[in-house]
Formats: structure tokens, sequence, C-alpha cells
């Protein structure tokens, strides 16, 4: 099994167009400290499956009959933009299982190409890809948005962006079922007013307390986040650190 990173960003990515904060000047400098559109890819023996398709390079790195499903969080542009392209194109269909949202992103839903939009998911509902198990559960964000528990090769995986907290049965179902590897939305640094749609470091940190994950990875990392953690270079709580693209978890070993 192996669980990799595509990308760790908060929408507009690091470095933000437009901005040179230091957060943004390193990753210019440095290209480990890019940070591309929240995304990861699951593979285990020959099923491969991609959360959310936010890269502009998507249908590139993953060429037609290279993925057996992608699981979207949500319909926002920063998480499905690289199913525009491909959906043009030729050879099998791929099937994008995601959240009820009746308005989807754009004209997704009445032009879908070669893309099946047919799986509906219900929350909590487990289904199984090949011999790869996935519970959807409810976030709480500005539209529907769905994370994902995946028990794949004895290992436990939940993957858990865009959120601002979690619903009490979500975090109640996390509390049972354990995860040995979570990642968590973390978009903002330490705040004292509420976010509304995504975590600050605060929130996150509170969470990874209750749900104690063997491991925490935080993702869709902001420019601001960045900047504060260069800033403030102590480590975080035992167990969390911060996910950069291309990191790879091979689960328990
Ligand atoms: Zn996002
Ligand atoms: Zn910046
Ligand atoms: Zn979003």
């Amino acid at each position: 099994m192996k669980f990799t990173v595509l990308g760790s960003g908060a929408v507009g990515g690091v470095p933000l167009y437009g901005c040179d904060c230091p957060a943004c000047q390193r990753s210019r400098a440095v290209s480990s400290y890019i940070r591309r559109p929240a995304s990861a890819l699951i593979e285990h023996g020959n099923t491969r499956i991609a959360l959310d398709a936010g890269l502009a390079d998507f249908g590139t790195r993953f060429p037609s009959g290279s993925l057996d499903a992608v699981l979207l969080t949500h319909y926002h542009m920063d998480h499905v933009a690289g199913l525009f392209e491909i959906r043009w194109g030729k050879g099998a269909s791929l099937a994008i299982h995601g959240p009820v949202d009746e308005h989807g992103c754009d004209d997704l839903h009445t032009h879908p190409g070669i893309l099946d939009f047919s799986a509906t998911l219900e929350a909590f509902q487990c289904f199984e890809i090949s011999d790869i198990r996935i519970t959807p559960l409810p976030l709480i964000h500005s539209r529907p948005t769905l994370g994902y528990f995946i028990e794949v090769d004895g290992a436990r995986i939940a993957y858990l962006t865009d959120t601002v907290d979690l619903p009490a049965a979500t975090l109640a179902f996390l509390q049972t079922h354990r995860p040995d590897l979570m990642l968590l939305d973390c978009s903002h640094p330490p705040s004292d007013t509420p976010r509304r749609n995504h975590n600050d470091l605060n929130l996150a940190l509170s969470l990874h307390q209750k749900i104690a994950p063997l491991e925490t990875w935080l993702t869709h990392i902001s420019h601001d986040l960045d900047a504060w953690l260069m800033a403030h270079p102590e480590p975080l709580s035992r167990g969390v650190s911060i996910a950069q693209d291309g990191q790879v978890w091979r689960g328990l070993v």
C-alpha cells in the first residue's frame, strides 16, 4: 500500500500569485516548498484511486486507464479543475465518486464526457473498490463536502479536507475507528476569531487530541500558515506534522 500526497496547498497554492511574503519567496527558491491543490493518491496492488482532482496536469499524470476511480471531497474548483480537460477525452470512462451536490461545478454534470458521476454516496455507508474499503464522512464546509475513511492492507487512513471542525457524528466515528494516518485541513495560522470554512492550527490540534491517530498530517496549507510556521519553528504536538507535496506513507511497518 502506498499513500502519496499529490498536493498540500490551500486555494491559490504556495507560492500565491503576486505574493512576496517569506513563504512564497521560499517556495519560489526551493521547489520542495511548493504547495499544489490538495489531493492524494492511494495505490494497492493494481488499484489506484485519486482523492480529488484539482491538479492542472491531472490528465498528464494519470493517462487513460491508469485510475480505478476518483473520490471527490466536494465541487470547489481547487478540487475538480483537472477534470475539465480530461472529460473530453476518449476511451474508458472514469468513475467519479463524490457528495450529492445538485450544482456541481460549472457544467461538469451537464457535459460529463467520459466522466461517470452515476454513483451516489451516502454518509457512513461503506463501499469497496477492489479490496479498498471506503466510508464517506460528512464535513463542515461552504458546500456539501465528504471526507473519506479508507481501510486498505490493514491500515486506516482518514482524509479530511475541506472542513472547519467536524460534525459530531464524524468525530464519534473517528474516535471509534481510530485512524493510523489522518490528513486534516489546516489552512490558517492560530486565530482568535472563529474561521468559517477551514481549520486554523488551534482547531486542527484540538481535533488531533480528540481523535488520537498515530500520525496527523496537516494539509490544505495556505501561505499565511507557512509564513507563521517559519516564524514559529518549534515542533507541533507529538504525532502532528505538516504535509508536503510528494510525501509518501506506506502503512504500518
Ligand atoms: Zn479547497
Ligand atoms: Zn505569500
Ligand atoms: Zn472547498
